[in-house]
């Protein structure tokens, strides 16, 4: 079989229950659900940080954020540590990335084992977006989804047609402030979109979500509403009203992420590079979409941790599966080097996905992922610091409150807390059992499976 292609879209804060090969409550996306209808769905793909930066250091460099050195979005990934592209670059593959980076700019932190760069500064613009073409300023005049669609298939075209690629195409979208294109400005203009089933959750025996200051009813901005509040509604209108503005822009910019999709997908089709090019779309987490009552991400509830992860790849895949496997996103590098024929450093902690792309499920596939969110009581949303286990079944997180002096963060200590979910009784995390006598076994076990990841990925940075 001849190396593939490797195509690897990626979003920004796309919750996987916003696409509707997941089933989703509130809209569609028939140009993303191709992906899935013709290769295969992962049910349980998760980051090990629900934040920007963080998940695209993970990504690019196979290991977690205590050893790639970007534990906050106020890091920046040093571009001396070993990163995969600089590895598929060696066995002969074209390399590109187009869209975010948001990785720090300037010599020590350009893009480096792409042939090709071209990235957004920071956060990225919705609309004209300025981008560093291989360092260079400039203006891209569009909407930033067109954009980046556009830039990444002119690459395709251009590229030596007698190697492999590997294109990263970074979508800045849905990213707040969620500021869809005119084309779909009107979408859901007369539907009234469904709230979570969580959308009023009261925060009980949850110390660290009842603090948390990412609520549609209190905390969303006038620039996320775009329109004064209408006044005379009672609270639960104004709640319902606030989620709606949220809500309908979030849905407007993956519906333009969708159509683009679909742009790439059908460039595929025409160039003949359908069969012999592996497709991901992913997000680099996942975002609550009125879950718990909250915007954004960061904890490690079930919404933000999860991320899309939809592969195709006709040569390998069979078309159609739902794959109930564990994976994350230190598991892309692997993947990709395997792929590639490359071998994989035995520093990078993650697994290669190939066997379950096959269809074959290894004896001891990881069965449970350790998880740590670095930054506290950041100024905007008051996260609290926090690690933890997922198992199939259970979820222990531990709230260790301090800041251990990472970046963007406040050193304000907080409540050091626990909370156990059973996800199978208690599939949106509402009950926290970890002071129910009858959990106790469950608990040890878990600080036990808790203390073997840490120690496995060498993880020591604690609280005193
Ligand atoms: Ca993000």
């Amino acid at each position: 079989m001849p190396r593939p292609n490797i195509l690897f879209i990626m979003s920004d804060d796309h919750a996987a229950h916003a696409i509707s090969a997941y089933q989703s409550r509130i809209n569609q996306t028939p140009q993303l659900d191709r992906i899935a209808q013709g290769g295969a769905r992962f049910d349980n793909c998760f980051c090990t940080n629900s934040i920007c930066a963080p998940s695209r250091a993970v990504i690019l460099s196979g290991v977690y954020n205590h050893l790639n050195g970007v534990k906050t979005l106020d890091d920046k990934l040093d571009n001396r540590v070993l990163t995969f592209p600089q590895l598929l670059q060696a066995v002969g593959y074209q390399t590109a990335i187009i869209g975010k980076w948001h990785l720090g700019h300037g010599p020590k932190w350009d893009p480096v084992g792409f042939d090709y760069w071209n990235v957004l500064p920071g956060q990225g613009e919705y609309f004209d977006p300025p981008m560093y073409e291989m360092g260079q300023k400039k203006v891209f005049p569009g909407y930033a989804t067109d954009v980046l669609t556009d830039l990444s298939i002119d690459w395709m075209k251009a590229r030596d047609k007698s190697r492999p690629f590997f294109l990263m195409c970074h979508h800045k979208a849905p990213h707040r402030p969620w500021q869809p294109d005119a084309r779909h400005a009107h979408l859901y203009d007369d539907v009234d979109i469904p709230e979570p089933y969580t959308f009023n959750d009261q925060y009980e025996a949850r110390m660290a979500a009842d603090a948390a200051r990412m609520r549609v009813d209190r905390d969303l901005t006038a620039e996320d509403l775009k329109a004064p509040v209408p006044s005379g509604l009672t609270p639960e209108e104004e709640k319902h009203w606030k989620y709606e503005r949220y809500i309908k822009d979030y849905l407007r910019c993956v519906a333009s992420i969708d159509d683009n999709v679909g742009r790439i997908l059908d460039y595929l089709d025409e160039a003949g590079l359908a069969e012999n090019t592996l497709v991901i779309y992913t997000s680099d987490q996942g975002f609550f979409l009125g879950d718990h009552g909250w915007y954004d991400k960061r904890f490690m509830y079930e919404e933000s941790l999860r991320m899309p992860f939809l592969v195709r790849y006709p040569e390998m895949i069979e078309p159609g599966q739902v794959r109930p496997e564990m994976a994350m996103n230190v598991d892309f590098a692997p993947t990709f080097l395997e792929l590639a024929g490359a071998l994989i450093p035995e520093t990078f902690q993650g697994h290669s996905l190939v066997p379950l792309f096959r269809g074959q499920v290894p004896a001891n596939w990881q069965t449970s992922m350790y998880y740590r969110y670095w930054m506290h009581m950041d100024v905007n949303h008051w996260v609290w610091a926090h690690y933890g286990v997922r198992t199939e079944r259970y979820k222990l997180i531990y709230y260790y409150g301090e800041s251990l002096g990472t970046t963007g963060s406040h050193n304000l200590p907080t409540p050091k807390t626990w909370e156990l979910f059973d996800l199978h009784e208690d599939p949106f995390e509402t009950r926290n059992l970890y002071a129910d006598p009858g959990a106790a076994p469950v608990v040890e076990a878990l600080k036990r499976e808790l203390a073997r990841l840490q120690d496995g990925l060498d993880d020591k940075a604690f609280e005193g």
